[in-house]
């Protein structure tokens, strides 16, 4: 790597490469604490494994089996936190368990679920478990085949994954951190005890990077990242191990009424979940398989879809078919590696590896495992583990909520109605998409409209040119891909008409 004089250097204190959830939640963190930071990503914000999740902010009912209470604890604590900060996106969520004896007895389930409960503080918007009976009418029962006759119930809370990660780059942003999506890093070495790095933009320019403190976010390629540093003089150990495992959901039309989700056990000792998914849409996951290939190149197997398909139809009176499928997605956890023989059971914990900050090799903190639900305590303890080289200790993000939080008496469907009454024009689908993507932030791209027309173009499925700029100009929107399947999820609505009417209005009118 050559850096020339032409070259303009950035100079910061934190370099994070990787925007996922945990590279944008470390950058709002360290951005709060006063500090410069700079963050690449290679392709859009979210657009590898944080956007690929069952999209629940769980405890992880089933890590307990795996004796995991260190984990279980603090996502319970964090489901807590986060349905605090950002009540537009995280939404609670009530989970029907239905009973069979020869998986699990019940006596387990109950005493799984009393410590569910009470592991950690639970809000009033999240009733405890009880056992509830299944051979009857009630909504809870009606889509389950008859020989089911008892099963519980807990909450537990769903969130939009990838809008997630973008609250946190735009809170990152306001702190003043600089986000460069579609900007991958592609060299690296050190210089006088700091890092030296190049990132290469989209459009094959490049920039380097002088950065006291590098932080690896990269998720799946979390390796390559550490490869690149240690082939370049930097003392980057390398300790960890890595396990790569992917993950597959199915997307069917809605399979049953009611806002509840399921969760399945199978007879491999898994769990499957089924969870109703924007209005109109089931979604089914996950699975657990080791993966070995290149994760921007993940996809379902046949195997997996068999799988799903066989696990709903046991437990659901109307068997589904592949047929029914509208759409997938899979994503690949980058997990630390604990030596478990299962991918199933292997820690869903994360763990840092931290090497450098003596001598005159800087400090690199690479990050392994972790969930969505934990990611702003992972980003915590990073900044904590960092406090040698920062000198900035204090956390704060325990009680700040994300962009958009600020919804009267924290109620989402209070702030729906209240939309509705100020845009009275406005259809009731469109200010409850618009409530529970952003926010109050909707408020900002609202002011001074009067009429749908005014709204602009009209895409379909309500996507209106006003909502396409804003998130163009304020959510690092580049294409009709990072629109409808990261910032709006209205792919699954649009048909390929629609889509490339979308592609050549973007075309058009492209912001630099
Ligand atoms: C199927 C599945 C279901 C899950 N369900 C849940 C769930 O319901 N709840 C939950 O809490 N968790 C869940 N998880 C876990 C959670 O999704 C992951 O732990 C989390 O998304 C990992 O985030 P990350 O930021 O570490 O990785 P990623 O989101 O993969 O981000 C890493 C980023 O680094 C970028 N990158 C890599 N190399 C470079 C480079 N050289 N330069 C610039 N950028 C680079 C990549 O493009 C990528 O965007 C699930 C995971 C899977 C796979």
């Amino acid at each position: 790597m050559n850096t020339t004089a032409a070259q303009c250097i950035d100079n910061v204190d934190v370099l994070i490469i990787g925007g996922g959830i945990n590279g944008t939640g470390i950058a709002r963190d360290a951005a709060g604490r006063g500090l410069k930071v700079l963050l690449c990503e290679k392709q859009d914000l979210a657009g590898a494994t944080s956007s690929a999740s069952s999209k629940l902010i769980h405890g992880g009912l089933r890590y307990l089996e795996q004796y995991e209470f260190r984990l279980v604890r603090e996502a319970l604590a964090e489901r807590e936190v986060l349905l605090h900060n950002a009540p537009h996106i995280v939404h609670p969520m009530r989970f029907v368990l239905p009973h069979n004896k020869n998986l699990r007895p019940a006596w387990m389930i109950r005493l799984g679920l009393f410590l569910y409960d009470h592991l950690a503080k639970r809000s009033k918007n999240l009733p405890g478990s009880q056992q509830i009976p299944l051979a009857n009418t009630s909504a809870y029962a009606l889509p389950l085949k008859d020989s089911i006759k008892k099963g519980f119930i807990y909450s537990d809370c769903n969130v939009d994954d990838s809008r997630l990660v973008i609250l946190n780059a735009i809170d990152a942003q306001t702190r003043g951190a600089q986000i460069l999506p579609r900007c991958e890093c592609i060299g690296l070495k050190t210089q006088n005890n700091t890092w030296l790095a190049t990132l290469r933009h989209q459009d094959g320019t490049t920039r380097i990077v002088q950065a006291k403190i590098l932080v690896n976010a990269a998720g799946p390629w979390v390796d390559n990242i550490q490869n690149l540093a240690a082939q370049h003089g930097s003392n980057a150990t390398g300790k960890r191990k890595l396990r790569l495992v992917k993950g597959s959901h199915l997307v069917t039309p809605r399979l049953y009424e009611g806002t509840h989700a399921y969760i399945l056990q199978n007879k491999d000792k898994r769990i499957v979940f089924v969870t109703p998914y924007r209005n109109d849409f089931s979604m089914i996951g996950t699975t657990d398989i080791d993966f070995h290939g290149d994760p921007a190149n993940v996809a379902i197997s046949a195997e997996e879809t068999d799988y799903l398909l066989q696990s709903v139809n046991a437990y659901f009176k109307q068997a589904i078919r592949h047929e029914d499928i509208v759409s997938t997605w899979s994503g690949v956890r980058p997990l630390y590696d604990d030596a478990h023989g299962n991918a199933s059971t292997t820690t869903r914990d994360y763990v840092f590896d931290v090497s450098g900050g003596t001598g005159s090799s800087p400090p690199l903190l690479s990050v392994f495992g972790g969930k969505i639900t934990t990611y702003r305590k992972l980003a915590e303890h990073a900044l904590e583990k960092l406090a040698p080289f920062t000198g900035k200790p204090q956390p704060w993000t325990h009680a700040a909520p994300l962009p958009g939080a600020d919804l009267p008496n924290a109620d989402i469907n209070l702030f729906i109605s209240q939309l509705q009454k100020n845009f009275p024009w406005l259809p009731k689908s469109t200010a409850s998409r618009y409530a529970c993507a952003y926010g109050t932030l909707a408020l900002l791209f609202l002011a001074e409209k009067n009429s749908i027309e005014s709204l602009g173009q009209h895409f379909g499925h309500d996507l209106y040119e006003t909502e396409v700029k804003w998130l163009q100009a304020h959510e690092w929107a580049n294409c009709a891909e990072d629109i409808l399947w990261r910032r709006t999820r209205l792919g699954l609505y649009f048909t390929p008409e629609q889509t490339l009417a979308l592609q050549k209005w973007l075309k058009k009118h492209t912001i630099r």
